[in-house]
């Protein structure tokens, strides 16, 4: 038995005005073959699927199409799209049949002229393999899954958590559910529902018994321990995608059970209307979350949630909103913010380590939310912001963000790195020789994900209110692409569900 596996992995935000680029992809780590088996063993969701399939008695062989991944960023260019199905098409035509294909895919990518990515990859590989050939993908939880996706894959199987900390699990149910179709012979029959919502990112922990996603977290599972469904997922989508079919999303996979698919998908379509205004959260505004920062700090870490420019979002990571409020206090304890900016790495660098730096900081990725800010700083360290990912996003997760540098105003320690990454994780910081857990005030470019590494060491969690390319109040920009009603852009009376079947042809 023949398996072949591959991976696409990147969330677009329409609103970075910086192009996602192959470079982006191969900056990251692209990996063919053999090696991607080799190296991807025990990470996310290829070793999720990996590990599961080595575990089965069958030992079936394992084939390494392609592993394509790039962190969040802009709208992908035509030439990348192009060679993206390229590489995983070219890897599966070179290979003699296989009996199933394990994608992970992120499932919010778009490109210039392809704004449902992972729609038209799963359609060109299933021209290729034909009507009867399992093809079966986990996707994010942000996923924005469309009728494209469900017509050419045999069962979608998103992430259950936010924070992200089931990557590897849900490839290892991925694999699971595909040995069920071809070893039980399960007959996956997936019902699909589009809601015609979305909501912000920073109240859905899953983790969290307050929080609404909580309960959802609790439903999927439940519905996943019936032995007659094969996979459940609620993708509530990424926000900063402006493209024709934005929207949230039940699927529910169930083997041959037509009436059960539909009438569970329903239902969890339903509650998710219901109670979406439960996902709408309070945000504070920039100069009161630093006072507030100020005050509880002497209380242990203080977190600033800075959703609008998280880069784990696909915003630009060089806004200066909250560094602008935070030299203007005095920190008993230093002060944390990051900045993408490799033209400052190259410049600090160059001045060497005890210099002073005079010049604007941020600002330049992106022009229209947040401006430069005027700043002497000293450089304090140069380093290279490499680390192994886990949490939030990551098992064992190589990050790679290039040359960096730390510079220091007063108590205020920026982290300035050459790409964007996790720019919240407490691995970044300590690559940087900074103590993430003793400082009195920590920025993280995160909306939610952030969590997992902080809400049980932090004295206190601030989200703060701010522009960016990855707003909590996303409704007030202008999108141009999205179907309309679509709520909170507009009230919708009554909605009802009536979710799309899609059995075996
Ligand atoms: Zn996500």
């Amino acid at each position: 038995m023949r398996i072949a596996i591959g991976q696409l992995w990147q969330e677009t935000n329409t609103f970075n005005p910086l192009s996602t680029t192959r470079r982006d992809f191969e900056e990251f780590g692209v990996l063919r073959g053999a090696e991607l088996i080799e190296q991807m063993a025990e990470v996310n969701e290829l070793g999720g699927f990996i590990q599961s399939l080595r575990r089965w008695p069958e030992r079936p062989e394992i084939i390494g199409l392609a592993r394509l991944p790039a962190w969040p960023g802009g709208i992908a260019t035509r030439e990348t799209f192009d060679w993206l199905r390229d590489e995983l098409l070219g890897a599966l035509r070179a290979q003699p049949p296989v009996d199933a294909v394990l994608l992970a895919l992120h499932g919010a990518m778009a490109a210039d002229g392809t704004p449902d990515v992972e729609g038209s990859i799963l359609q060109a590989l299933r021209e290729h393999l034909g009507p009867r050939v399992p093809l079966v993908a986990t996707l994010d939880l942000h996923a924005n899954i469309t009728p494209l996706m469900v017509q050419h894959a045999d069962a979608l199987v998103p992430y259950h958590t936010v924070p992200h900390i089931d990557v590897f699990e849900t490839g290892e149910r991925g694999a699971a559910l595909l040995r069920r179709l071809l070893i039980d012979g399960a007959r996956p029959v997936m019902a699909f529902q589009k809601i015609p919502l979305v909501v912000p990112a920073e109240r859905a922990n899953t983790q969290d018994e307050a929080s609404v996603s909580f309960y959802f977290r609790q439903r999927l599972q439940q519905l996943e321990a019936q032995p007659s469904i094969l996979a459940a997922g609620l993708t509530t989508v990424q926000p900063w995608l402006d493209v024709p079919e934005l929207g949230s999303a039940v699927v529910v996979v169930t083997d041959n059970d037509p009436v059960l698919a539909k009438t569970e998908c329903a239902r969890l379509a339903t509650e998710l209307w219901e109670r979406r205004r439960e996902y709408l959260g309070e945000l504070i505004p920039v100069e009161d979350a630093v006072r507030e920062a100020l005050r509880e700090q002497a209380n242990g870490l203080v977190v600033l949630g800075d959703g609008a420019d998280a880069t784990n979002s696909g915003s630009p990571g060089d806004s200066t909103h909250i560094l602008k409020e935070l030299v203007k206090y005095d920190w008993p304890r230093p002060a944390l913010v990051t900045l993408v900016a490799p033209e400052v790495v190259l410049e600090a660098t160059q001045l060497g380590v005890g210099r002073q730096r005079q010049g604007p900081l941020g600002g330049v990725r992106d022009q229209r939310y947040s401006q430069p800010l005027e700043l002497t700083t000293e450089v304090v360290r140069c380093f290279t912001a490499s680390f192994i990912l886990s949490g939030h996003l990551g098992k064992n997760l190589p990050i790679d963000m290039g040359l960096s540098v730390v510079l220091r105003h007063g108590n205020v320690h920026l982290v300035v790195t050459s790409r964007p990454g996790p720019h919240f994780a407490p691995q970044l910081f300590e690559a940087a020789g900074l103590e993430p857990f003793a400082a009195s005030v920590l920025v993280a470019k995160s909306p939610c994900g952030f969590r997992a590494a902080y809400q049980d060491r932090a004295s206190k969690i601030i989200m703060v209110r701010s522009a960016g390319c990855a707003p909590a109040d996303f409704w007030r920009y202008e999108y141009r692409h999205i179907p309309r009603p679509l709520w909170p852009w507009d009230e919708i009376p009554a909605w009802q569900p009536a979710p799309i079947l899609k059995t075996l042809s």
